[in-house]
């Protein structure tokens, strides 16, 4: 492998040599995960316009999971008086929850790894912030600070992920609206709330906010939220979450304002509301399109994906690309899975692995909670009328197995799909209590290939847990 060289660069303009490196990585998130020791030869350049660590561990899954726990304490406290259990809920301090948070928790790792990557730990790696663009075929534009470079690598590892939507309608109206980015970091929280969308990230900001107090409206363009989710999911999903938010389906906002901190929106129906919020959670954009890929010679979908193949190959020869930025699927466990997948090919370009994009589950840490993995029962149709064979699909409710009947869980249930003949699960879909958790099982169950007829009698069921609507929901399929 190539040895650092360190050739000067002064001011914007280069007039030097480009540096080279072995690896040029773009972006901290699943671009840090740098397996060790394999990468202690090659050098590597490791580019960071924002926050060290990516999306998920600052503005993402890990900070939006420790609201939902603040969330589902104040629920539990407000719904206690039904056990019998007797409290107020006064208010949230929510200066006290940043305070954990970002404070005691996330900011110090981010800070860290930032510093472990800049310290004599990793010699063989060079840490840059500025943003990173193509300038030609393995080039790139980035630097340090004030200082702008160009650099070159035998690899490019494009790791650059996804940020927030924003509808033009927002755009245009010039209104104060938050995003994932600093809805956590809000200064006081508003009275009350509008969120634009209907997927996981609007659902799990409705429930926090919510579950502290705030008056939260949900516009949401489609029939029902959580579309891409099993039907059976979305529409119980819909129903359960239109008791505690104002939400509004088929619906779209055609205007915006602001006047002394009102924001005022005109939905579709000719209605108005007026927040002193508004979050914007209507997709992910992944990034590629900020990066001049044209000039690296790196095609993207026209969805805005960096085109990749089965082993994380853009178009261009040397340029990789993992997670967001190009995975169809926008999740934090198949970012890493791709990261492992395309590290590894990197040095071991004769010996290429594949990404795994089997059974891709997702969980919605929401109110109620969502846990699944496989096909919707629409699509399990579909595929069995296109392969000559039928499924079986059942709903069991969480309420008619003990643990659930302890709860007095009216709402939550699980759905599997299976195969009639082969005894395949097709699709496992939870919602209510545990259900992030208990689809781990059928996600096993899928990609172990496990015929769920043996899964059910071949092992014991702890009694009284949930997992019991996993082993009633089996009992329940009919096979041939
Ligand atoms: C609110 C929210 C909640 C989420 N919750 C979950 C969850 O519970 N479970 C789950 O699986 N997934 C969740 N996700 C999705 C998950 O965060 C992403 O799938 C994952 O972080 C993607 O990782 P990545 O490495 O591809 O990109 P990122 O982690 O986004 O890293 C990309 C990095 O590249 C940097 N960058 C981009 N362009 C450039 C450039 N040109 N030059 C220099 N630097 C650049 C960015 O600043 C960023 O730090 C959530 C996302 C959000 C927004």
């Amino acid at each position: 492998m190539t040895n650092m060289t360190s050739t000067a660069t002064t001011g914007t303009e280069q007039t030097t040599t480009p540096r080279h490196f072995d690896v040029i990585i773009i972006g901290t998130g699943s671009g840090n995960f740098i397996p060790n020791p394999a990468y202690h030869p090659v050098s590597i350049a490791l580019i960071e316009e924002a926050r060290f660590g990516g999306t998920c561990l600052n503005v993402g899954c890990i900070p939006t999971k420790m609201f939902v726990l603040a969330a589902d304490a104040a629920r539990n406290i407000r719904e206690a008086a039904r056990l019998g259990v007797h409290g107020t809920f006064d208010s949230v301090d929510l200066k006290q929850i940043q305070q954990r948070v970002f404070e005691k928790r996330v900011d110090p790792i981010a800070d860290a790894g930032e510093a472990y990557r800049r310290g004599p730990k990793t010699p063989n790696i060079e840490v840059f912030d500025r943003h990173a663009s193509f300038v030609g075929p393995r080039a790139i534009r980035t630097g340090q600070g004030e200082r702008e470079e160009i650099i070159t690598a035998d690899n490019i590892i494009l790791a650059a992920g996804s940020r927030a939507f924003i509808p033009p309608v927002v755009e245009e109206s010039g209104v104060r609206y938050y995003t994932n980015k600093d809805i956590m970091r809000i200064e006081e929280l508003p009275h009350e709330m509008i969120i634009l969308g209907g997927g996981y990230i609007a659902t799990e900001f409705a429930h926090v906010f919510s579950s502290f107090g705030v008056k939260v409206h949900v516009i949401v363009r489609s029939g029902a939220m959580l579309r891409g989710s099993d039907e059976s999911i979305s529409a119980r999903f819909t129903e359960v979450a239109s008791r505690d938010w104002d939400v509004h389906l088929n619906t779209t906002v055609t205007a915006l304002s602001e006047s002394d901190g009102t924001v005022t929106a005109t939905l579709s129906d000719g209605t108005t509301l007026d927040a002193d919020a508004l979050l914007v959670a209507t997709g992910r954009v992944p990034n590629g399109d900020r990066m001049n890929l044209a000039a690296g010679g790196v095609e993207m979908h026209a969805d805005g994906r960096v085109k990749v193949d089965e082993f994380g190959r853009t178009t261009a020869e040397g340029v990789w690309a993992l997670g967001d930025v190009s995975s169809p699927y926008q999740l934090k466990h198949i970012a890493n899975h791709e990261a492992k997948v395309v590290f590894h090919n990197v040095l071991n370009q004769d010996n290429l692995r594949k990404f795994n994009h089997n059974y891709v589950p997702s969980a919605v840490f929401s109110h109620p909670q969502v846990g699944q993995v496989g096909m919707t029962e629409a699509e399990a149709r579909a595929w069995a009328q296109a392969n000559g064979t039928s499924i079986t699909v059942k709903i069991q409710n969480i309420g008619d197995v003990a643990y659930g009947w302890a709860l007095e869980d009216t709402d939550g249930f699980a759905k599997l799909i299976a195969d009639r003949s082969t005894g395949r699960l097709l699709g496992a879909h939870f919602i209510g209590e545990q259900a992030a958790t208990l689809v781990q099982q059928c996600i096993q169950m899928m990609n172990f290939d496990m015929d769920v007829r043996e899964v059910v009698t071949g092992q014991h069921w702890i009694h009284p847990a949930l997992p019991e609507v996993i082993e009633n929901a089996i009992l329940g399929l009919e096979f041939d």
